[in-house]
């Protein structure tokens, strides 16, 4: 993937836009999963109260993050597990490779997990010559295809079947089939050996509780219990805010995940694991060690502005019905997490500065909080960062607005605290419109607001200004200056 700049998204954008198989992807999994979780919500006998409890007690654990993973860690090691809490990426690639090392480990398969990919585990593993496999039929397809996920669970949205067929042809030696089926069984076959040959497991966590000592994995293939319970060792990666306080709070989430990422009441796999296989018990790994990670939380945490953005449990409901992602999809975003939940999160975990055009190229629809399980307001938030880049932020790397920015903005803020000089800047505009309407061009004639007229028509000054016309007739009951068949 190249580096990460604001030049990317706009052109990884563009190049999207005329992506009609993307296009067609897009348009189907927000048609079929937007409308499904909306509907799956209605179905909640407790209604909209859910997701507002959902959001007041994932509040509450953030604000007790510390004793909360503090239990979880003395509950998981009384078992026997193993805890790391990372503060950074490289640590917790450092921990995995120290686990690798100690276990002697060679092949590894993978659940589906976006904290490493948030991490960069894979490439991490492999530079160290291990052979890692995703199991999670989506991610596997990606991992064959080179690419990364584009979409935070359906992590190959963006390729169609014939393409899967192609590559798996071309992969793993098969005939060329387009039949879903086939190829479900041919990823099957495959990944079994895979299963069956490897040393370690890797999985994310979806949710973890504190009350218990357990993390929770959710899956609709099996594939991260298989990847869990079958190699020797398990190594699991959670971000540190998804810790709930009881085991009643938690399952108040884990209904609404299954809601929220795939529009079901529950997901197909929910497994509870506390640690290495106990004495008694036929399956499960002889060692258990979990990596808490920070990476940036606790400077989000540590803000209260942005403290709510903790809340999220990564089910992706935001992304089913966001305008933005529906048309650009999620490589466009340049970084692990894309949709809203992206264009929030991935600023304030690897730069306000540098990841501008994420909350810029966003709407503020507010679809977003209305799909969110736990009611997360995300527009706000999208506000928040894009108030911190005008008016710079050295906490969030903020350099605030562009010399030329503040200098238009300055001219027109004296301008309308001058009303003289107003009249008189407004009637040489209106005088100028003659020359800069010529054949409606405006557009390509002014080149200093070609990113808004690019693609659309900025209607020149009104001949009369609104004041000359009321002064003249405050009864006036003509169209709005500006539209078509207005008093000009
Ligand atoms: S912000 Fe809400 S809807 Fe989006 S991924 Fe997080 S929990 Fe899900």
């Amino acid at each position: 993937m190249p580096p990460i700049q604001r030049e990317n998204y706009r052109a990884a954008a563009r190049a999207a836009l005329r992506d009609a198989t993307l296009q067609r992807a897009l348009a189907d999994v927000q048609g079929r999963l937007g409308p499904g979780t909306a509907a799956a919500y209605r179905d909640l006998k407790e209604g909209p109260a859910l997701r507002r409890q959902a959001h007041d007690l994932r509040m509450r654990a953030v604000e007790n993050l510390d004793i909360l993973l503090e239990r979880l860690a003395d509950r998981i090691e009384a078992r026997g597990g193993h805890v790391h809490f990372a503060a950074t990426a490289a640590d917790a690639v450092a921990y995995a490779l120290k686990v690798v090392r100690q276990h002697d480990v060679r092949r590894v398969v993978k659940g589906k997990s976006m904290v490493t990919e948030e991490i960069g585990l894979n490439a991490a593993l492999e530079a160290e010559g291990l052979t890692v496999t995703e199991t999670d039929l989506g991610e596997y397809i990606v991992q064959l295809a080179g690419e990364h996920p584009s979409h935070i669970i359906a992590p190959a949205i963006h390729k169609t079947r014939a393409q899967v067929g192609r590559l798996f042809a071309e992969k793993l030696g098969m005939a060329y089939t387009d039949d879903p089926a086939k190829l479900t069984w041919a990823a099957r076959a495959a990944l079994r050996q895979h299963f069956l040959n490897a040393d370690l497991g890797v999985s994310g966590c979806n949710l973890a509780c504190a009350e218990t000592g357990h993390i929770t994995t959710v899956s609709n293939e099996g594939n991260i219990r298989m990847a869990t319970t079958l190699p020797r060792v398990h190594l699991a990666f959670m971000g540190m805010e998804r810790v709930a306080a009881r085991l009643e709070d938690h399952d108040i989430l884990l209904r609404l995940l299954a809601r929220g990422a795939a529009a079901q009441r529950m997901a197909g796999y929910v497994s509870y694991i506390g640690g290495p296989a106990a004495g008694d018990q036929a399956d499960g790994p002889e060692a258990f060690h979990l990596v808490i990670l920070d990476n940036g939380r606790s400077r989000i945490l540590a803000d209260a502005r942005f403290r709510e953005m903790l809340c999220c449990i990564r089910c992706a409901a935001c992304l089913n019905v966001c305008p933005v992602y529906g048309k650009i999809g999620g490589h466009a975003y340049g970084a692990t997490y894309s949709g809203p939940v992206g264009a929030v999160v991935t600023p304030l975990l690897s730069g306000v500065h540098r990841f501008a055009d994420l909350y810029h190229g966003e709407t503020l629809c507010g679809a977003c909080k209305e799909a969110c399980p736990v009611d997360i307001d995300l527009p706000r938030m999208l506000l928040e960062l894009r108030a911190i880049q005008v008016a710079g932020d050295a906490a969030w790397e903020g350099r605030g607005a562009s010399a030329r920015e503040r200098l238009f903005y300055g001219a027109g803020a004296f301008m309308t605290c001058h009303p003289a000089l107003y009249r008189t800047a407004m009637g040489l505009a209106s005088r100028a419109r003659k020359v800069w309407s010529l054949n409606g061009a405006l557009r390509r004639r002014t080149p200093v607001l070609a990113g808004w007229t690019r693609t659309r028509e900025l209607p020149p000054v009104a001949a009369t200004s609104f004041r000359k016309r009321w002064q003249k007739d405050p009864e006036d009951k003509s169209p709005r200056f500006g539209a078509p068949g207005g008093k000009r």
